[in-house]
């Protein structure tokens, strides 16, 4: 199974791997929505999994969202 992350290593790979901010000060869990600042000012929410596996590292409209298939 994958690594246990805590908030602050979440803040420390966001601010390494992405020009957003993170927002949130609390992470309990893969499922839980996160809080980040787009580097465009804009607010937007996403899970960490998200964030870090599917690169969804801006807002929506910065990056605009795939379809899924
Ligand atoms: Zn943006």
């Amino acid at each position: 199974m994958g690594k246990r992350w805590t908030i602050g290593e979440i803040n420390e790979f966001v601010e390494k791997n992405s020009e957003s901010k993170l927002l949130s000060t609390e992470y309990r869990g893969f499922s839980q929505k996160l809080l980040f600042t787009c580097s465009c000012g804009n607010h937007f929410e996403k899970t960490f999994t998200k964030f870090k596996n599917k690169n969804q590292r801006k807002c929506d409209v910065c990056q605009p969202p795939r379809p899924s298939r």
